[in-house]
C-alpha cells in the first residue's frame, strides 16, 4: 500500500493524502527515526556531525515534511475525519519530542562534538546548531540528577494540567454568563454585531437579542453601545471572569491556580539553576538578561506617559462636550473613544476598499519585494490544489526558482480563522542537492462577489504584508542547516521584525501610489485618505502603548520578583504597576489577571514583552530606510543579507546590529507612533 505522506515531493500531494495516511505514516517514521537514533548512536562513540548530526537533521526533516501537509489541510481544508486523524498524532509527536529532549546519550554525544577537535571546522550555522540543542537538552532537565529529574517531571507535568485547567476555566466562565437584551438597549451598535447578538439569541433559542463574553460581543458592547448601565453590567461580568468577585463569584476562580503557577514556576527555574522564571524564560529569547528588559519597559513607559495623561485629558474633555457622564469610569473608555475618533477621523475601512483589488495590491507587493531584493515573483498554473483558490507563486532571482510559495487568501466555511504563514519545505542541503524552501500564507478575506474583484481593507493590506515578511524570512533564507533555516531557531521576541518591519510600506505614499488602484477607474488611493489613515493610526497611541506596558511590566516583574521578600501578591505588584503607568480608571473590582492566559495558559510568561520588543526591532530597522530611500537597492541588501538570509544562525542582537550598525533603539516606534519624547 502506498503513502503519499511517506514518498518525496517537491509540492505537497493535497489531492492524493486522506485521513486513513496520516496516522500510520506519522507513527511509522517516528519509530523508524527512534531506531535509527539508537542504531547511530550504537555504531560508534566517535561522534561527528556527518555521522550523527547530519542524518539526525534528514530524518527531521523527513518527519516535518510528512507532518507539515496534514497541519495545513486539518487548518484550511477541515474535515472531522481529518481533525481526528490530526489529532490522534499529537500525543505521538509530543512523546517523541519528549523522547529525544531527555535523552542523556543523544545529548553526550552532541557535548562530545562540541568539545572535540571537529568543532572547530564546523560553520557558524552548524555550531549555533549544536549550542542550541545543548541549551534545550538543558532546560529539558537532562542532565539533573535523578531525584530532581524526577521532580522536575512532576513540575512540567503539573504545570502543563494546571495552564490547561486556567484556560478553561476562562472559557467555562466566558460561556457561563449572557443576556438576553432588546432592542433599543443596543442602540449604538452597528449592524455585524447586532446581527451577531441576533444569531446568538436564536442558537440559545430565545427571541431578540443575546449579548455574550465572547470578544466579538463583548467589544462592540464596551464601543459603541449608548446604554451606559449595559456597559457597566457587561464590563463587570467580563472583567470578572474567573475569579473571586462578580457575577459568577468564586466558581471557576483563577486565582489560586496563579498561586501555584507562580511557585511552581519558581521551584522549576531554581531546579534548573536560575534565580528566577523570568531568567529562565530568556534564555531562549534576544533580550540579553532581565535588567535589559525592565529598563527597555520603563523607558519605553517614560517617554510615553506625560502623552497618555494629555490623550486622556482631551478623551475627558470631549466627553464634556458630548453630555457625557460626570466621572468616566473604565465601562466608558472605548465608549467616548469610539465617539472620539468618529468625530475627529471619520473614516471607514469601507472607504478604502475600491482602492485595494487583491489583484492590483499583489502586483504592489511583488514591486516592492522586487524593488527591495532584487527579486522577482511569478505564478505557476499547473500543480496540485485542495481548492480552486488556492494560488502557487516561485520566487525567481537570476533566472534561478529559488523558493515557491502558496497563497490561501479568502475565507471558507471549513478553514481556520486568523493570517499566518506555515513551511512546507526549509532551505537545507540534502543528499540530492539543495532542498528550495516551500511556505504556505494564509490569510481569511472576503472572497471576491460575482464580477467584482476582492477587494481588501487597509487592515487587510498591512496583514498581507505582515505575513509575507514572515513568508520572505522563511523564502530568503540561505542556511544551509534545518534548525536554523528559515524562521527556525529565530528567538521568538525577534520573530516578527520582517514581518512588522514589511507593513511599513503600507503607509508610504511613494508605495501605495502603485500598491492601490480604484478597482473601475484605477486611480491610487487619494492622499486625503491616507492622511486620514495616518491621523487615526495614531489615535490614543500612548494609551494603548501604556495598557500593553501595564500588562509586559506585570507579567515580567511577576516572574522576576516572586519569592522575593518585597513581593506580597500578584494584585498588590498589579496594583503598583498600574498606579505607576495607568492613565485610564480601574475599579477595584477588576481581576483582569485571572483571565490572562497569554502568560498562566499561553506560551507567553515573562514574554509578553516580546511584542513591544519587536516591534521596536522594525520600527528602528525601517528608520534605515527612511533615512536611506524606502526603496533603496542597497540598504534592501544589506537587510537581506544581514537579517533574511541569516535565519536563527547566529545571534538576533549581532545580527541587527550589522544591519543597523549600533543596538536598537526606541526613537523610530516612538516617532511612527505620534509619540513625541518628553523632555
Ligand atoms: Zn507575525
Amino acid at each position: 500500500m502506498t503513502n503519499p505522506l511517506l514518498e518525496e515531493h517537491a509540492l505537497p500531494p493535497f489531492s492524493q493524502i486522506e485521513p486513513h495516511h496520516v496516522e500510520p505514516a506519522i507513527h511509522g517514521l517516528i519509530e523508524a527515526n527512534k531506531a535509527r537514533i539508537t542504531e547511530l548512536l550504537e555504531a560508534t562513540d566517535a561522534y561527528t556531525w556527518d555521522n550523527l548530526l547530519e542524518p539526525l537533521e534528514e530524518m527531521e526533516d523527513r518527519l516535518a515534511q510528512a507532518w507539515s501537509p496534514v497541519s495545513h489541510l486539518n487548518s484550511v481544508n477541515n474535515s472531522d475525519a481529518m481533525r481526528e486523524a490530526y489529532d490522534a498524532c499529537l500525543p505521538l509527536l509530543s512523546e517523541y519530542g519528549t523522547w529525544t529532549g531527555q535523552h542523556a546519550q543523544l545529548c553526550a554525544a552532541y557535548q562530545h562534538i562540541a568539545e572535540g577537535a571537529e568543532w572547530n571546522t564546523l560553520d557558524t550555522a552548524q555550531r549555533k546548531t549544536i549550542d542550541n540543542a545543548l541549551r534545550d537538552f538543558r532546560l529539558a532537565g537532562v542532565s539533573l540528577p535523578q531525584e530532581k529529574k524526577n521532580r522536575y517531571g512532576e513540575l512540567q507535568k503539573r504545570l502543563s494540567a494546571l495552564g490547561s485547567q486556567f484556560s478553561e476555566n476562562v472559557l467555562d466562565a466566558t460561556r457561563a454568563w449572557s443576556k438576553r437584551v432588546s432592542l433599543e438597549q443596543l442602540e449604538g451598535l452597528p449592524d455585524t454585531a447586532l446581527a451577531n447578538a441576533r444569531q446568538a439569541a436564536e442558537q440559545a433559542g430565545h427571541d431578540g437579542y443575546l449579548i455574550t463574553l465572547d470578544f466579538p460581543s463583548y467589544m462592540p458592547v464596551q464601543t459603541y453601545c449608548h446604554d451606559r448601565a449595559l456597559r457597566e453590567e457587561v464590563y463587570t461580568a467580563f472583567c470578572t471572569r474567573a475569579s473571586d468577585l462578580g457575577p459568577q463569584a468564586g466558581k471557576w476562580d483563577n486565582g489560586p491556580l496563579i498561586d501555584e503557577i507562580l511557585r511552581l514556576r519558581h521551584e522549576l527555574a531554581q531546579l534548573l539553576g536560575y534565580d528566577n522564571y523570568a531568567e529562565l524564560s530568556l534564555e531562549r529569547k534576544m533580550a540579553p538578561d532581565t535588567d535589559h528588559v525592565m529598563d527597555f519597559l520603563m523607558q519605553l513607559a517614560s517617554q510615553s506617559r506625560d502623552q497618555g495623561i494629555r490623550e486622556w485629558e482631551s478623551l475627558v474633555a470631549f466627553s464634556r462636550e458630548q453630555n457625557g457622564p460626570g466621572e468616566l469610569m473604565a465601562w466608558d473608555v472605548a465608549y467616548y473613544s469610539e465617539q472620539m475618533r468618529q468625530a475627529r477621523y471619520s473614516i471607514s475601512q469601507e472607504d478604502v476598499r475600491p482602492y485595494l483589488p487583491v489583484g492590483r495590491v499583489l502586483e504592489g507587493l511583488f514591486e516592492v519585494v522586487a524593488r527591495l531584493f532584487g527579486v522577482d515573483v511569478r505564478e505557476c498554473r499547473e500543480f496540485d490544489r485542495y481548492h480552486e483558490s488556492l494560488r502557487l507563486f516561485e520566487l525567481v532571482e537570476d533566472n534561478n526558482v529559488i523558493a515557491r510559495f502558496y497563497l490561501d487568501l479568502y475565507a471558507r466555511a471549513d478553514k481556520r480563522g486568523g493570517a499566518w504563514m506555515d513551511d512546507y519545505r526549509v532551505r537545507r542541503a540534502s543528499k540530492e542537492g539543495l532542498q528550495i524552501p516551500v511556505a504556505y500564507l494564509v490569510c481569511n478575506f472576503t472572497p471576491p462577489v460575482g464580477d467584482t474583484p476582492a477587494l481588501l481593507t487597509h487592515t487587510e493590506l498591512t496583514t498581507l504584508f505582515h505575513e509575507f515578511g514572515h513568508g520572505l524570512h522563511h523564502m530568503l533564507s540561505q542556511q544551509m542547516v534545518a534548525p536554523v533555516s528559515g524562521i527556525n531557531g529565530v528567538a521568538w521576541d525577534a520573530v516578527e521584525l520582517p514581518s512588522q518591519f514589511m507593513e511599513n510600506w503600507c503607509w508610504e505614499r511613494e508605495a501605495l501610489a502603485f500598491i492601490s488602484g480604484h478597482f473601475a477607474t484605477g486611480e491610487p488611493l487619494p492622499d486625503a485618505l491616507l492622511d486620514k489613515l495616518l491621523a487615526a493610526r495614531n489615535f490614543q497611541a500612548a494609551m494603548a502603548l501604556l495598557r500593553q506596558l501595564e500588562f509586559s511590566l506585570f507579567d515580567f516583574r511577576l516572574h522576576l520578583e516572586w519569592g522575593r521578600d518585597t513581593f506580597t501578591t500578584p494584585q498588590a505588584l498589579l496594583d503598583e504597576v498600574r498606579s505607576a503607568l495607568a492613565v485610564t480608571p480601574t475599579p477595584d473590582f477588576n481581576r483582569f489577571q485571572n483571565g490572562f492566559s497569554h502568560i498562566f495558559a499561553g506560551g507567553y510568561a515573562a514574554g509578553y514583552y516580546s511584542y513591544k520588543w519587536a516591534e521596536v526591532l522594525s520600527a528602528d530597522a525601517f528608520s534605515r530606510f527612511e533615512e536611506e530611500g524606502i526603496f533603496n537597492h542597497q540598504t534592501g541588501a544589506d537587510f537581506r543579507a544581514a537579517i533574511l538570509a541569516q535565519g536563527g544562525s547566529e545571534d538576533p542582537m549581532t545580527l541587527f546590529t550589522r544591519f543597523r550598525g549600533r543596538e536598537p533603539e526606541i526613537e523610530s516606534l516612538l516617532r511612527h507612533s505620534g509619540i513625541h519624547r518628553a523632555a
